[in-house]
């Protein structure tokens, strides 16, 4: 895959683009509250009705015109306990949302002088909003699982032992979306449960060969390579595009993390999955990851992709 491919024009957003339009935590603040009212009233409370409010100067707060009363619109959000400037978080989800390969918590480090680990929790907090429930329709989809990560134990080794299952779903046609997900076992059970939840009924479903996807015939028009002897493609029966996937994501992870432990695997997975389902946008995903931080319910605990977060 070309990792230096051009955006066209219409989808670009440079950095000059951003400097101007986020020069500081007010404008930054000031984006939040559009996104979350973006009639511009907002439902006060006190005054039991939706007033126009002004900025409060000084605080991260707007205040009723009529009442006074305050209102807070970081709160709920990831920005809400953070004492890192509202700018930097920006920037950072600017840099996210700029790249294919991911960006390493060192970069944002060296570019706004935050500590490794504000920068490092600051891109966690960022792909924990980036998790899609997903279901996956079209002419047909691919599914495969696979092994990610492992901390590294001495400078080249990797421990297999800590070796990550993950499992993944894409589809073929149509908006050629992906899903992927950290399973606790490689087996039958958890792996049809996924697609029975992610794949709709009668859809085509390419896999290998291996053993835990015997049965999804039952309900699916299921067609198998034969990886084991050595087959990959036959025909349009390949599992090309999800393995395709699944190499940008060790490359990715191999080249900007270095290593990922089981417990934040699938932060990372919603971070590749969030920007190769919506690539058509260019790097005009920052304004969609905007969005998403602005809206508090996406960190609620019914989250979708909690059912497969590891403790
Ligand atoms: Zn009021």
């Amino acid at each position: 895959m070309n990792r230096r491919q051009t955006i066209p024009k219409e989808l670009r957003y440079t950095r000059n683009q951003f400097d101007k339009d986020f020069p500081n935590d007010d404008v930054c603040l000031e984006q939040i509250k559009q996104q979350r009212w973006p009639s511009g009233m907002i439902y006060c409370a006190t005054c039991e009705r939706e007033r126009k409010h002004y900025r409060v100067t000084g605080r991260m707060a707007y205040a009723c015109d009529r009442c006074g009363n305050h209102i807070y619109p970081l709160v709920g959000t990831i920005f809400q306990k953070s004492t890192t400037p509202l700018r930097i978080w920006f920037q950072a989800m600017y840099l996210m949302g700029s790249t294919r390969c991911g960006i390493s918590a060192k970069q944002i480090q060296r570019e706004t002088g935050v500590t490794y680990k504000t920068a490092w929790r600051m891109f966690n907090q960022i792909r924990k909003l980036l998790a899609e429930d997903l279901r996956l329709e079209g002419y047909s989809v691919e599914m495969d699982e696979t092994q990610i990560g492992g901390r590294r134990r001495k400078r080249t080794m990797y421990d297999p032992q800590n070796k990550t299952w993950v499992a993944g779903i894409v589809e073929r046609k149509g908006e050629r979306r992906v899903y992927a997900t950290v399973i606790d076992e490689n087996t039958k059970k958890a792996l049809q449960d996924i697609a029975h939840e992610k794949i709709l009924p009668k859809s085509v479903v390419f896999t290998d060969d291996a053993a835990q996807y015997h049965g999804l015939d039952v309900d699916y028009h299921h067609h198998r390579i034969n990886h084991s002897q050595g087959v990959y493609v036959m025909g349009n029966v390949h599992t090309n595009t999800i393995e395709g996937f699944w190499s940008l994501v060790k490359r990715g992870l191999g080249g900007v993390y270095h290593s990922v432990s089981k417990k934040y695997l699938q932060n990372y997975l919603n971070e590749y999955s969030f920007r190769y389902n919506h690539r058509a946008c260019g790097n005009l995903i920052f304004p969609l990851l905007v969005e998403r931080a602005s809206q508090p319910e996406l960190l609620k605990p019914s989250e979708p992709a909690k059912r497969n977060l590891p403790a």
